[in-house]
């Protein structure tokens, strides 16, 4: 049995932040990773990915982007090599290929199995990422056989898709994108749009997150807004990251030719059932969009700065056809594939501490879970603050949380 001061579970930018952290206390620690650092990013996402953050935001503690195109967006090759970078610099203490598969809680406190090692800690942080597995709605066990079907977890590029039409369920960013490299690809897609977030790449000649970032939007914390839950559950906003500043929105793919239907509810014998709300869910995005703008409009005004930027931009409404159809024969449609884009949830199979609600996320207050002291989770949205699941959000949860572990653990030294 080997023992640490604290485990941390995942080597992706959030545990690594937390390492970094940890060692600026002097707490002794490890990272037990199931596959390499940066791993999610390695085999969880599609070949054409770029983040949407900007590169001026790819920031962890004591590292930042330091390349010639800060207004850039890193394709998946440059965000490994910025992440295993950063492991790098802050010798980070990876133990790779070590997937833990059990966790228990006793008095001396937490015993980890972990790829043939058993590890004891004090404390224990959870940074298995927010996006383990793809959360599918109850109408996917009830399409027909024929029918291929795969989540943005295991989709690459539109070659893996059999011949035909294509289904994209979701329209938040992982769908757009989706839907518009498929399209592209030269197959008829048809979008099931449930609620979703709008938002413009660049307004008034800054991008969004600029905007975003400037005014505090992002730095909400956990424990100042009205309903957290409902914020944790808010979807991501429908932006991509292109060399071109591309806005990515509704109106943009109908206009390439994406068929647009309401949220999939039902398949029943092979027809595909649409819920009628396609204009209500656009018109509620567009006005949310509107109440942002407005929002930064304002700061920027209150801050004196309205004159540095091209002025307030109204964006049109999202255009949807007068009736759209609400059903969809699959056999007569030529659709052939659906791609699951309906979000990710966590897996924590592993972890046999009651402190999972009844959904199976953890409960936790900001990452300090009560129910079990010297327990903390880090990398989920909303964690701390409304970055808390972007790259550069990482930064100050992990500073918050290494200072409460630091008096959990009675430590000294130097923060
Ligand atoms: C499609 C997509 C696009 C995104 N785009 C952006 C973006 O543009 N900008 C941005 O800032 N954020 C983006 N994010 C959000 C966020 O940065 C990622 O979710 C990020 O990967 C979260 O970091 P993390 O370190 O918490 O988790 P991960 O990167 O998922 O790291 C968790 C690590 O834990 C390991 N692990 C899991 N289970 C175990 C186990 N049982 N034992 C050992 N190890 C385990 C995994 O292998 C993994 O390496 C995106 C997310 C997704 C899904």
């Amino acid at each position: 049995m080997n023992h640490t001061s604290c485990v941390i579970i995942g080597a992706g930018h959030a545990g690594l932040a937390m390492s970094r952290c940890l060692s600026a206390y002097s707490i002794d620690h490890v990272i037990l990773e199931r596959g390499e650092i940066a791993n999610s990013w390695k085999n969880e996402r599609w070949d054409s990915l770029r983040l949407l953050t900007p590169n001026w935001q790819a920031r962890l503690p004591g590292f930042a982007y330091d390349g010639d195109d800060p207004d850039g967006f890193m394709t998946m090759p440059e965000t490994i090599g910025f992440i295993e970078r950063y492991a790098a610099l802050i010798s980070a203490p990876v133990r790779p290929n070590t997937p833990v598969t059990s966790v228990v809680r006793d008095d001396a406190g937490y015993r980890i199995e972990a790829g043939g090692e058993q590890w004891s800690s004090d404390a224990l942080v959870i940074a298995s990422g927010a996006c383990n597995l793809p959360s599918l709605p109850t109408v996917a066990a009830s399409m027909p056989p024929g029918i291929d079907m795969i989540s943005t977890l295991d989709y690459r590029n539109p070659e893996q898709l059999q011949p035909g039409g294509v289904l994209v369920v979701g329209a938040s960013a992982s769908g757009l994108q989706i839907a518009d490299e498929i399209h592209r690809s030269g197959r008829p897609v048809t979008l099931a749009v449930g609620e979703h977030v709008r938002l413009p790449r660049v307004y008034r000649g800054r991008d969004i997150l600029w905007w975003m970032q400037a005014s505090g939007v992002l730095d909400e914390r956990y424990d100042e807004i009205d309903d957290i839950v409902r914020a944790r559950n808010v979807p991501s906003p429908q932006l991509v990251g292109t060399p071109e500043r591309r806005t990515l929105d509704l109106n943009y793919l109908s206009g390439l030719g994406v068929q647009l239907r309401g949220r999939l509810s039902g398949c029943n014998d092979g027809k595909l059932l649409f819920s009628g709300s396609l204009r209500n869910v656009c018109e509620l995005a567009d006005l949310k969009m509107k109440r942002l703008l407005n929002t930064v409009d304002e700061w920027a005004e209150e801050q004196g700065r309205a004159a540095e930027f091209d002025p307030p931009e109204r964006h049109p409404p999202t255009e949807i056809e007068d009736s759209p159809p609400l059903t969809l024969n699959l056999d007569n449609s030529g659709i052939r594939s659906i791609v699951w884009a309906t979000g990710y949830r966590p897996d924590f199979s592993w972890l046999q501490i009651p402190v999972l609600d009844r959904k199976g996320y953890l409960r936790h207050d900001g990452g300090i879970v009560a129910d079990s002291p010297g327990l903390y989770c880090l990398g989920a949205t909303f964690l701390r603050r409304r970055k808390s699941s972007f790259i550069h959000g990482a930064e100050d949860d992990a500073t918050d949380l290494a200072a409460h572990l630091a008096s959990f653990l009675g430590a000294t030294g130097e923060a």
